[in-house]
């Protein structure tokens, strides 16, 4: 190996320097003379003229440092926190050791304060040069090309040494930047790993984060950060988007379970109704509260369904058994038909052959042991057929009860139990019912909505059962007054709707009226006291373009305007 004069190894320092894009400071120089020349025993450069030395350093360092932090946390349009930070690292770098230090600070940090949003990047590089560097001026460094000044300025430290090496950042700073990038570190470990540790490619992804984050000293650091972190948010919407599938495709999937179930129940009309309530629910778009609602309703229509269909099943074997038994009994009874008739050929023969008396007297005699025994066995098999009879069509009367049964359960899931009117269920779908049949016919739909006046007071004088009996009494008396196209439901507590299809409006009102005198006539009795009940209501026709609930909601405005004229009274809708 050839021994280097110190003059070659500062040339090649210095080139070194250059080529690694290295700021030529003292320190770096010193490193990098190192690293050339083999020895881990870095020459002593004479050293700045320190504070003590020189003359006394006046710096208010409490002031400088407040600035600084008060600087560095506020937010300076067209100065990033990256480039303050490397500002301030350049700095610190080149006036380590300097008495200027204090004086460069204060200068930078009064630069981030009247940062411009016109000039950003600029800023700093102008602020780092009007400090001015060491170098610059007394020349000890060969002079800072252009391209220098954006290059990283810990790149080819790092290289050497680690993320960190050869730079002292005042210990506060240091601190800050320490913290934040453990929070940082944190934020991706603590809380986003483990709500993405289903997705095993997002995870690695996010994984890498705060490695990175720890490390980070230099921009190029903050850069690749930068596209980590972009590259876990592509992943994180690819991961959002194929959700968004998997749940669109498994609703469709329950859509077609549900309408290919509506197909093979189609013969039974209680589950074929809450098959189509399903299939109604799932049809919205897929929430939670769908998803629950479906699963609720489907857990109650099978479970109400194999109760009930159990009971039948067990009807229907019972009732074919009983069948079969007959069927063998009217068998057994031809059977036993065709033996006697056998015995019935054989005593003509006997009469035609037999011509004394005694013969005739036997054969009689036979003929009467037969004839008991043909009864005996006539009756026993009629009472057998009869009893078989009996027991099938008890069978049969079980089987409609339990038929009539379903079909009550399913009528209870749309009536309200007090009154037996529809619930807000069964209105709903009496209303698209009838909303549909109005547009398809072109037909005139009229909303009523009734409320009883003062109920409360009803409630209060007579006491809740009372109240209870005289909605009833009013659901009744509607009942008897209403057509069998009518339809009455309870749309709240002491609230109801009438839907009159088929009615003009004029007509809808003289119906409700009627249905006020009735109430006049027909008194609600409680411990034989005769109690008037009276309602007020609103009438809507529902309008061309119109929904229900718009017409309804009309109607209920009306039914509000009676009562505030004084209630026990009918008004047509505002606009009707
Ligand atoms: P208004 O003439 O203004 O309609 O007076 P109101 O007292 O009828 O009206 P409000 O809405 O203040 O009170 C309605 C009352 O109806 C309150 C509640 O106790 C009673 N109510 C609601 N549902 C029932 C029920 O099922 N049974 C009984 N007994 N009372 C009910
Ligand atoms: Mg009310
Ligand atoms: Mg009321």
């Amino acid at each position: 190996m050839t021994v280097r004069t110190p003059g070659e190894l500062a040339r090649e320092t210095l080139k070194l320097l250059a080529s690694r894009r290295i700021a030529p400071t003292p320190e770096n120089y010193v490193l990098v003379y190192a690293e050339i020349s083999g020895t881990s025993a870095v020459p002593v450069l004479p050293a700045a003229p320190s504070a003590a030395a020189g003359e006394p350093d006046a710096t208010d360092w409490s002031q400088v440092i407040r600035d600084l932090m008060r600087q560095l946390e506020l937010r300076h349009a067209g100065v990033s926190l990256t480039q303050k930070r490397d500002g301030l690292e350049r700095l610190l770098i080149s006036f380590r050791r300097s008495p200027q230090l204090g004086e460069k600070l204060a200068a930078l940090t009064k630069a981030w304060g009247e940062a411009l949003p016109s000039a950003p990047g600029a800023l700093l590089v102008d602020a780092a040069e009007a400090a001015g560097t060491p170098e610059a001026t007394d020349g000890a460094a060969a002079p800072a090309p252009a391209a220098w000044r954006d290059a990283p300025v810990f790149n080819g430290i790092a290289a050497m040494k680690g993320p960190a090496a050869g730079v002292t950042l005042l210990p506060i700073v240091e601190d800050l930047a320490h913290t934040l990038r453990e929070l940082l570190a944190a934020v991706f470990e603590r809380e986003l790993a483990p709500r993405v540790s289903d997705y095993p490619r997002l995870a690695g992804t996010v994984a890498r984060l705060p490695p990175l984050v720890r490390a980070a000293a230099t921009p190029a650091d903050c850069a690749a950060i930068d596209t980590a972190i972009g590259h876990a948010l592509r992943e994180a919407e690819l991961v959002q988007v194929e959700q968004r599938l998997i749940v669109e495709d498994s609703m469709a999937l329950v859509r077609m379970l549900v309408s290919n179930l509506a197909e093979l129940v189609d013969d039974d009309r209680w589950v074929a109704g809450q098959v189509q309530l399903l299939e109604r629910t799932v049809e919205q778009p897929p929430s939670s509260r769908t998803l629950a609602d479906a699963q609720a309703q489907f857990r109650e229509t099978v479970e109400r369904q194999r109760a009930l269909k159990d009971a039948l099943r067990e009807m229907k074997r019972t009732l074919k058994e009983l069948i079969g038994v007959f069927v063998e009994r009217v068998g057994e009874m031809a059977q036993s038909a065709v033996v006697y008739q056998a015995r019935i050929v054989g005593y003509t023969e006997r009469v035609r052959v037999t011509d004394n008396v005694n013969g005739l007297r036997d054969l009689l005699d036979d003929l009467m042991v037969d004839m008991r025994r043909m009864q005996v066995d006539a009756t026993r098999s009629r009472d057998q057929v009869l009893g078989v009879g009996e027991h099938a069509e008890r069978a049969r009367a079980k089987v409609a009860e339990l038929e009539a049964e379903l079909a009550r359960v399913s009528a209870a899931l749309r009536e309200d139990a007090l009154t037996g009117a529809l619930n807000r269920r069964g209105l709903d779908e009496a209303v698209e019912r009838e909303v549909a049949r109005a547009q398809r016919y072109r037909s005139s739909l009229c909303f009523t909505v009734i409320d009883l006046d003062h109920f409360k007071k009803l409630n209060d004088r007579l006491g809740h059962q009372a109240g209870d009996g005289a909605l009833r009494h009013l659901v009744a008396v509607v009942r008897s007054m209403l057509r069998p196209s009518d339809t009455i439901g309870r749309y709240g507590g002491e609230e109801f709707v009438l839907l009159l299809p088929e009615t003009p409006v004029e007509d809808a009102r003289v119906v409700v009226q009627r249905l006020q005198r009735e109430l006049t006539r027909q008194f609600f009795l409680h411990n034989n006291e005769k109690v008037l009940i009276t309602f007020s209501a609103g009438v809507a026709r529902m309008r061309p373009g119109e929904t229900g609930a718009q017409a309804l909601a009309r109607a209920d405005e009306a039914m509000y305007e009676a009562k505030r004229k004084g209630r026990n009274r009918v008004l047509l809708a505002g606009d009707e």
